[in-house]
């Protein structure tokens, strides 16, 4: 069982009225907040671990070497990688997309080479992927998805074939919170000797992700989403994969040697870390990690899960409720329209409430397209919420709806 009035305490920004009201933060999935113990590790690495890593062979220099390099074995234990070599830090989800899709495409993908990705891919998984095809010739194929929200299996089989390079989907859908059978869906992908990468942007905040078990060939995920800092995420990849896909930027840190005529690059986890790497972020997000360890991750699913059946109850009582997405397997995300109501609007007016959540298309434009509709409201929920905070946004929905 979570405290979660303890929980609360320790993210100070929830205190903040806005309006003279009190914050309803229901934008998780966008961002998460940040505890006390996060915020307290960037300032103490700033005054008083603070030096390039690496090459230093000073105190502060091998302090902060030691700090980044324990964060990589934090974040490996996290995910229950097999070796810290596994782990990549970047700037986040986006930045790990485009590096295996410049690495592996240089690597493995020729013209009329086929790529799988899903209907509910966040822009992050769809553009970079086509900014290779341009390059290269290659070819997006579409898993398309059932009435609530469920990608297609029997569809999903159908699109292999020996033209098929890579299957990239996210584990849960950031506008429908569909939970994805990743595990059963790399299984298929590995039957036809496929490879998977599995955007884990809104997946690894929320439950416990074990790469090893999944069998994932690549995971990727944000610092920001899972209560760490901007600016930080994680690459996992298999030892062999991350072996043999080439560098992806070059620069200091990923080299063994260099010479005019020629550069020998360096071994992982650095091949993939060209300049200097955000120190202070890898360690804020290692205490993140254990922050969201200690609270346990089947305790955070659970109880946001309460969350998203008493909230989709009370919202399916509302007169012209339409939500987006019924999988069965859902995650903390509801996103909706009442009756006419321009999305924008109801973001706007439940905003002057103090009440913050996300409208627009959610970077997934072409799932909005199949859903025939421009855009959603969505509130997407986080450990630190309450039912009490549910009941207001319900009230705060219904009002809006009552003004139209
Ligand atoms: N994938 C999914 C499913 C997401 O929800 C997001 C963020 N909204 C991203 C990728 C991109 O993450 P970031 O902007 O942190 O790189």
């Amino acid at each position: 069982m979570l405290d979660i009035n303890a929980i609360r305490s320790d993210f100070p920004i929830l205190r903040h009225p806005v309006y003279d009201k009190p914050l309803i933060y229901f934008d998780n999935a966008a961002t998460t907040q940040k505890p006390r113990c996060v915020v307290e590790k960037i300032e103490n690495g700033y005054y008083n671990v603070n030096a390039n890593i690496h090459r230093g062979v000073h105190f502060l220099s091998q302090a902060a070497t030691e700090a980044h390099e324990d964060a990589r074995r934090t974040v490996q234990h996290f995910l229950n990688a097999r070796s810290s070599n596994e782990i990549i830090f970047t700037r986040g989800t986006t930045e790990a997309i485009n590096l295996v899709a410049s690495s592996f495409t240089d690597e493995c993908m020729s013209a009329n080479d086929e790529v799988i990705v899903s209907v509910m891919e966040h822009h992050s998984n769809i553009v970079p992927w086509q900014i290779q095809a341009a390059k290269k010739g290659i070819t997006l194929k579409v898993i398309p998805m059932n009435e609530k929200g469920e990608l297609k299996l029997d569809e999903y089989r159908k699109l292999f074939s020996d033209r098929t390079r890579l299957v990239s989907v996210t584990h849960v859908s950031n506008v429908l919170g569909t939970i994805n059978p990743v595990a059963e869906m790399i299984e298929e992908a590995h039957r036809n000797g496929v490879p998977v990468l599995v955007d884990g942007a809104q997946s690894v905040p929320h439950m416990a992700v074990d790469v090893q078990a999944l069998d994932a060939e690549f995971y990727v995920f944000s610092g920001h989403k899972v209560y760490g800092p901007t600016g930080i995420g994680v690459l996992y990849g298999k030892e062999e994969w991350l072996e043999k896909l080439p560098p992806y930027q070059g620069g200091g840190e990923m080299i063994a040697t260099v010479s005019f005529e020629k550069t020998t690059f360096n071994e992982l986890p650095f091949k993939f870390e060209a300049g200097t790497p955000d120190y202070i972020g890898s360690t804020a997000l290692a205490e993140a990690l254990h922050y969201v360890t200690r609270l346990g991750m089947d305790n955070i699913a659970a109880y946001e899960h309460e969350l998203l059946t008493y909230a989709t109850d009370k919202l399916n009582a509302i007169e012209g409720m339409r939500i987006f997405g019924q999988a069965v397997d859902k995650g903390a995300v509801i996103s909706f329209l009442v009756g006419n109501i321009h999305h924008y609007d109801m973001g706007m007016l439940l905003d002057r409430l103090g009440i913050a959540v996300r409208t627009g298309h959610h970077c997934a434009q072409p799932l909005m397209q199949v859903l025939g509709i421009e855009g959603t409201v969505r509130a997407s929920f986080s450990f630190y919420n309450t039912k009490e905070e549910i009941d207001a946004f319900v009230a705060g929905v219904e009002r809006v709806r009552k003004m139209f």
